[in-house]
């Protein structure tokens, strides 16, 4: 009988455990976990804390009496994994009663990530608190019960963001500090400053590109007090700066780590004969740059421990893990933000030559009640046009274009081929030309030099050098413009020409408008007639939201 030992029960443990019986009857398999709890929602907690999920035990998936039953696990909380002898294939399990051994003839490691406690002083403040936990998330809850009413979030990350809304959904003040110049780091600044827009409607303070320096504990409440001098007083902080993988235990066991991730073969199997790891304590490549760095994301963990039971217990026969493309989504207030794949930063570190093209088209068809813009960014490969990353953000439909750009993604499909992506259509759901096909159609038109495209980030060098060519109409131009751009509405332009001959004066026109649609068409009367031209991408609203 094949003995099976999986340390850690809940994201890629559990799904471990759960393939490995289903594939053999026989074996005897034991999951050791050290928290109270296993197979639970860790990304319900959130919601527990702002009150959509009343009950706590609504977050337990599973547990070990069920899995018992259902699974023939044998599952045992309360069991710290405090040592490993690979040669020996004995664990060390710490318990409440104290230190007993346990065997195994194949480990699987799952034991996840936790939270990363930057070197500010007073965090170890009663009032500061991480969320990772079912205890976590009750004694936020009960905190907030308690008439707590101040809350500073420290890190606007993907968890610190569900945090600061549930909590602003409870009536709290509250204030998030990031040390990155936007929340949402792997979002660009322009997608993310929608999200700070919102945080801002839903009441929370945003405090940006700043660090918090210390938390000053007192009698009635903590004060956050910030690099820049400002303080924030806090009846509870929630410390979300990201997380580092929990592998002390295994690393000292000589199980090889990178910067502190356990590093895997694409089969999950560690430098260990006999041992596989997965799920945030692992490294794992980037599919679109090739950085190996840990992914703390739940789809990766889950699915890799599907795959590693396959193939502890089929060798040979497995598929293997593939690599992570990091998709990732979140509600903040009445917006969806997502990702796939790749943003500017890491392309340019990667240095990979790309276009980035902002679209705004709506969720449906606008003529239909309802329409909500999708504000959609993507990243496609200069010389081939191979696509590498897309980032939306918007009230409606957004999880559904980043999921069929993710699949593109996977694919390893051109940006080009997405015009040719058959997507479902009727008046509520999307339009015939669809947000994605329409991505496709402007990257094929930059890909084959039909649309020339420049961008908010490059307004200086334009206004300094070109002549901003605005050809929204009157009333739009009159709202708010660029100072010193020349208006002629797009529908005019064909007889106006030589206007915008004598502006330009020899310069190069650069044409904007609300979103991108109308500076297209603009740009190909004037290429046509022989004008040094080209689009903003994404228009006014990308340029507010990146300025
Ligand atoms: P975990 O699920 O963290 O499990 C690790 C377990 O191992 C823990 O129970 C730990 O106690 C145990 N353990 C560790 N070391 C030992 C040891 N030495 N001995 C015994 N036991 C040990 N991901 C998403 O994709 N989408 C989301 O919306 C999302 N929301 C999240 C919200 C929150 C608040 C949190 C905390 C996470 C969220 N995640 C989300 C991330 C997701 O939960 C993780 O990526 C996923 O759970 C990772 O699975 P894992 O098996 O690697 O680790």
């Amino acid at each position: 009988v094949m003995k099976i030992v999986i340390v850690g029960g809940v994201g890629g443990g559990m799904s471990a455990a759960a393939r490995a019986r289903r594939l053999d009857e026989s074996a005897e398999i034991v999951v050791l976990d050290r928290g109270e709890h296993v197979s639970y929602a860790s990304c319900g907690l959130p919601y527990h804390v702002g009150g959509e999920i009343p009950d706590a035990d609504d977050l337990l998936v599973q547990t070990p009496e069920r899995l018992r039953a259902a699974l023939n696990l044998d599952v045992r909380t309360r069991h710290d994994v405090v040592g490993l002898d690979n040669a020996a294939r004995t664990l060390t399990v710490r318990t409440d009663d104290g230190e007993s051994t346990v065997t195994y003839d194949a480990l699987v490691l799952s034991p996840g990530a936790r939270a990363v406690r930057p070197p500010i002083d007073g965090l170890d403040s009663p009032r500061v608190r991480t969320l990772r936990t079912v205890a976590d998330a009750t004694a936020l809850r009960t905190r907030v019960d308690d008439g707590a009413r101040r809350a500073v979030v420290l890190g606007g990350g993907f968890i610190g963001l569900e945090a600061a809304e549930a909590l602003a959904r409870r009536g709290l003040d509250v204030t998030v500090v990031e040390l990155a110049d936007h929340v949402l780091p792997p979002l660009e600044h322009e997608t993310a400053a929608l999200v700070t827009d919102e945080l801002v409607r839903l009441g929370v303070t945003v405090r940006a590109g700043v660090a918090a320096a210390a938390v000053e504990p007192g009698t009635d409440t903590d004060v956050v007090v910030l690099a820049d001098g400002t303080r924030a007083p806090a009846d509870l902080v929630v410390l979300s700066t990201g997380v580092r993988p929990d592998t002390e235990v295994f690393a000292r066991a000589g199980i090889e780590t990178d910067r502190g991730a356990i590093v895997v073969d694409d089969h999950g199997r560690t430098s260990a004969e006999g041992v596989w790891a997965v799920g945030d304590a692992t490294v794992s490549t980037d599919a679109v740059t090739g950085v190996r760095r840990p992914v703390a994301l739940a789809g990766p963990a889950n699915r890799a421990g599907r795959l590693v039971a396959d193939d502890v217990l089929r060798p040979g026969r497995a598929r293997p893990v593939p690599s992570t493309l990091g998709t990732a989504v979140v509600r903040v207030g009445d917006l969806t933000a997502a990702t796939t794949g790749a943003n500017r930063e890491s392309l340019t570190a990667a240095g990979i030559v790309f276009h980035t093209l902002h679209l705004h088209s709506g969720h449906h068809v606008g003529w239909f009640p309802g329409s909500e813009p999708v504000h959609l960014v993507v990243h496609f490969r200069a010389d081939d046009g191979l696509l590498l990353g897309a980032q939306a953000v918007g009230r409606a439909g957004v999880d559904k274009r980043i999921d069929v750009l993710a699949t593109a993604l996977r694919a390893g499909m051109g940006a080009a081929d997405l015009i040719d992506l058959d997507l479902a259509y009727s008046p509520q759901y999307g339009a015939a030309k669809d947000p994605v096909n329409l991505a496709g159609m402007a990257a094929s038109n930059v890909l084959d030099g039909t649309l020339r495209i420049w961008h908010a980030d490059e307004l200086d060098e334009v206004r300094r050098d070109a002549l901003v060519l605005d050809v929204r109409t009157r009333d739009e131009f009159a709202g708010g413009h660029v100072p010193g751009s020349l208006n002629v509405p797009h529908t005019e332009l064909r007889d106006r020409l030589d206007e915008v001959r004598d502006a330009a004066d020899g310069r190069p026109v650069r044409v904007l408008c609300g979103s991108g649609v109308r500076s297209h068409i603009a740009h190909r009367v004037l290429a046509q007639a022989g004008y040094d031209s080209a689009s903003l991408s994404g228009g006014m609203l990308t340029l507010r939201a990146a300025l």
